[in-house]
């Protein structure tokens, strides 16, 4: 027996602050379509879409087979040196014809921060390569979310998450920008000198921060800046990926030609593990020459075969059920009942970008209180940092859910409300 009393189950949870969570916890044994059910039967509306990525919804029995008969003819192989295998390569292909980049290249991955530290590596990697070696600074978003790993912590946005190491950055030479004013982010690329910059990194959509759509004029700032001084652009679609907006990609929604792209979630819709970068071929071009170093990026699992089925069906699926149609009717439906809220004077803010949405609360009432209170009620919502409740639901559901999911927030805001009085 270990000394040491060991509270709740060996799985130590991520992203918990465990002895809040210890007691409480809740255990997920089955998704069908919209809808979660716990170990002690509760059902629960997936408003969050797990993390921004059940797109499709759960247990789709064509997703389930696709993954048997893959296992059965080839689980996977690796795709190091000459190797390669034929659904990563199918996935590759599926990926480029719907991109926003033109002739782009794709590197696979398991996940979100894997493509971001693949991705920031490539960009230290492709200005060293074009004899630009002072060229190492990232730059990031206030606010930003771009995973854990050790170049996401190192360019996060959100203090909180890069706190605590000893350091103001695991990997050296990162600095933040501005979140809201393209001004104050030319002014910042200035100051640090844009021939030190390798790359400017941002959520088209901030989706942690608190679910925020960007100012108009934004994001084209950023590709000015890009463009003007050498700088790649790196758009972290992690979240907005593969339909979120109502596009395939947020760089299509907002009109933008990036030098890379980071992608997960909306890849598989979670049903595999995938993840990775689409690159561009001012980028990627150099690396294929005659007498070019290896750009050094492998993972055993990078392009794995069953993954990349899983992904290719979710992606046909979304096709095939018109599902990118869909989520531009849901922005309209979410866009008219958020909008009624404005007069309630308990709400600093709504905002919707696709089919994200985030209710930010004014202080006295506390987002974390109204979504657990949702929870017990039926409906899984997310606080997010800013006193925001997170509103990302799977593209399957309808309308009269979505309905039903903004009234149940307005249900607990009433109760906390009332209990606080
Ligand atoms: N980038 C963004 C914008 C994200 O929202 C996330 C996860 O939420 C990540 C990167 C990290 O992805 P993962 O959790 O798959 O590592």
């Amino acid at each position: 027996m270990n000394a040491f009393a060991t509270p709740g189950p060996a799985l130590w949870s991520a992203q918990a602050h465990m002895p809040s969570v210890i007691g409480n916890q809740l255990v997920i044994t089955r998704g069908e379509g919209n809808y979660i059910f716990t170990d002690d039967g509760r059902r629960l509306f997936d408003g969050t879409a797990g993390l921004w990525h059940t797109n499709i919804g759960h247990g789709r029995a064509e997703m389930a087979e696709v993954a048997a008969e893959q296992m059965r003819t080839l689980e996977t192989y690796h795709v190091f040196g000459r190797f390669l295998n034929d659904r990563a390569v199918e996935l590759a292909e599926k990926i480029a014809s719907i991109s926003p980049i033109a002739e782009p290249k794709i590197i696979l991955n398991s996940g979100g921060s894997d493509s971001i530290d693949v991705a920031l590596k490539l960009a230290r990697r492709y200005w060293q390569l074009r004899g630009r070696s002072e060229k190492t600074m990232i730059l990031s978003r206030d606010l930003a979310y771009h995973g854990l790993h050790a170049y996401g912590t190192s360019v996060a946005g959100l203090d909180f998450n890069r706190e605590g190491y000893g350091t103001d950055s695991l990997v050296p030479e990162t600095a933040r920008f501005d979140t809201y004013d393209i001004e104050k982010v030319r002014q910042t690329v200035a100051e640090i000198g844009p021939h030190r910059i390798a790359a400017l990194i941002a959520e088209p959509i901030q989706g942690t921060g608190g679910v925020i759509p960007p100012a108009p004029g934004y994001l084209e700032g950023l590709q000015q800046i890009a463009d003007e001084h050498d700088i790649l652009l790196i758009l972290d679609e992690v979240i907005t990926g593969f339909g979120r907006t109502g596009h395939w990609f947020a760089a299509d929604r907002y009109q933008l030609h990036p030098h890379i792209v980071t992608m997960a979630k909306g890849i598989s819709s979670g049903y595999s593990a995938v993840g990775g970068i689409i690159v561009a071929p001012e980028v990627w071009a150099p690396f294929y020459e005659t007498g070019a170093p290896m750009y050094r990026h492998g993972t055993t699992y990078s392009g794995h075969a069953t993954s990349a089925a899983l992904a290719l069906k979710n992606l046909e699926i979304i096709e095939r059920e018109g599902l990118l149609g869909r989520v531009q009717e849901l922005e309209t439906v979410l866009t008219a009942e958020l909008a009624a809220l404005s007069s309630d004077d308990r709400i600093a803010e709504t905002r919707v970008a696709g089919l994200l949405g985030g209710i930010q609360l004014r202080p006295e009432f506390s987002a974390e209180a109204v979504t657990d209170d949702m929870v017990a009620q039926g409906w899984i919502a997310r606080p997010l940092r800013g006193n925001v409740i997170q509103l990302s639901p799977p593209f399957t559901t309808t309308d009269d859910e979505l309905r039903g999911f903004v009234a149940a927030a307005v249900s607990s805001l009433d109760t906390v409300a009332a209990s606080s009085s």
